[in-house]
């Protein structure tokens, strides 16, 4: 834990048992964080009564401060509400066509949704998938079902004007089965709040085709009101699943919790952006950490110890504070930056962060100028890496012809590293406690 959280753990200096004092103290800070990330009131109390019990009298280990032990226990509890560890998979184990029907308020991401799912399937499972619309309330609502499928290249169930809701289910189920489709999506119309004729519609569809997963939608922005929502729908429906949408937002994700609380369904899968690749599933660790305000820190580090090499790194940093890192250093950077993945891949982990990618544009930061300078850097020799002072003009022409870029840009990568190699004799001058007070380092 960290943050706002962090703070108050450490004022829980004291060894032994974990006395009531000190629970009350951390478990207030615990409820303003969850209240913060949108977990709903009753939830929130539900949960700290459950901690509270847990952690007094508690030994405290000798390693380890009180604050530590409440956080560890306040994290395994969260996980713990949130489905234990590890993904919920869709059901894809059954007769098919496996209906799936999704449900939800207007607006809460279903069609969008549906089409992630049906790409997400059918490009990772190889499963054949049919989508097909029931909004008949929304003039455009079945045509953008069917752009989206079009886009994905999966098939839309074709349109016929005038058929209801129930008709078009059992139309799409026919052929499903008739053409061996192995999964029907069933989009189905939403309200911008429960009502009855709504919810009558969805139970008659349920009966007619049985689905196998019943997922209900729902947006993370929407905290507090989305319990209310999942209540009802699993009163009159039953859900088998729950996808969390807009989760690229700055919603915390406390939704997560009233949901399977409050439904005891899991939740399955996280929308993480507008486009028909953003889905995710869910994991219970990543979210914990980010309702307690941490962010994606699991994802993070799981992803970076993957892919970083760390001895590599820290002998490259070792080689720059003596000020010997050359060409061949700064191409071995590159790669493992490269590994990490796209930047704002990565940045996707981290709540509020959607915001900072809006401000760029949304667009994928450019790393190819990476990619770049690793293919002008592959294209010289070995002595040209090691002292790239000899590369004048005639070896510059043959390195940029080389790696097909041009003598500017070979002209700019041996500027910019002349910039980190006069950088880098500077902090060695320094040594390391002159950077400090140079407010460098
Ligand atoms: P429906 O009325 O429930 O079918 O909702 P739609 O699927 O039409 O989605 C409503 C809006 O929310 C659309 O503009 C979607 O692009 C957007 N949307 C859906 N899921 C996500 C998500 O995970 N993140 C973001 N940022 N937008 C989403
Ligand atoms: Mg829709």
């Amino acid at each position: 834990l960290s943050g706002k959280l962090s703070g108050v753990f450490d004022g829980l200096s004291k060894r032994g048992a974990l006395s009531q004092e000190d629970v009350n103290e951390a478990m207030r800070e615990i409820r303003l964080a969850m209240l913060d990330a949108d977990v709903a009131l009753p939830v929130v109390k539900e949960f700290v009564k459950k901690v509270q019990e847990k952690s007094v009298g508690q030994e405290v280990l000798h390693n380890i401060s009180p604050g530590q032990a409440i956080a560890k226990i306040v994290n395994d509890a969260l996980i713990d509400a949130l489905g234990g560890s590890g993904a919920v998979p869709l059901a894809l184990n059954a007769a098919p066509p496996i209906p799936y029907l999704m449900v939800g308020l207007q607006g809460s991401g279903k069609t969008t949704t549906s089409a992630k799912i049906a790409y997400f399937l059918n490009r990772r499972e190889r499963k054949k998938i049919l989508l097909a619309s029931l909004d008949t309330y929304r003039p455009a609502a079945q045509l953008q079902l069917q752009q989206l499928a079009n886009q994905i290249r999966v098939t839309a169930l074709p349109i016929i004007e005038g058929q209801n809701p129930l008709q078009i289910a059992k139309r799409a189920i026919e052929i499903g089965r008739l053409e061996g489709y192995d999964i029907v999506i069933l989009d189905t119309a939403g309200r911008l709040a429960i009502d009855d004729v709504l919810m009558q519609e969805v139970q008659n569809i349920r009966d007619a085709v049985q689905p196998v997963e019943t997922l209900l939608v729902v947006d993370a922005m929407t905290g507090q009101d989305a319990v209310n929502t999942a209540k009802h729908f699993n009163e009159k429906v039953g859900i088998t699943g729950v996808v969390m949408t807009r989760m690229d937002g700055d919603a915390r994700g406390g939704a997560a919790l009233s949901m399977r609380a409050i439904t005891g369904a899991p939740i399955k899968l996280v929308g993480m952006g507008e486009k028909v690749d953003a889905l995710q599933e869910f994991y219970p660790e990543r979210v914990a950490s980010r309702i307690l305000g941490l962010g994606d820190i699991a994802g993070l580090v799981e992803k970076a110890s993957e892919t970083l090499d760390i001895e590599e790194n820290e002998r490259l940093a070792k080689k720059m504070l003596k000020g010997k890192f050359d060409l061949n250093d700064y191409s071995t950077q590159i790669s493992q930056i490269n590994k990490m993945g796209s930047i704002s891949n990565i940045m996707d982990m981290i709540p509020g962060m959607g915001k900072v990618k809006e401000k760029l544009g949304n667009k994928e930061i450019d790393t190819s100028i990476l990619k770049r300078h690793q293919a002008i850097i592959s294209s010289m020799t070995k002595a040209e890496r090691k002292k790239p002072d000899i590369i004048k003009a005639s070896r510059k022409k043959r390195i940029a012809a080389g790696s097909g870029t041009t003598v500017q840009e070979v002209n700019r990568l041996l500027k910019q590293y002349d910039q980190m190699a006069s950088m880098m004799k500077r902090f060695n001058k320094l040594g390391v406690k002159g950077l400090m007070r140079q407010g460098l380092s």
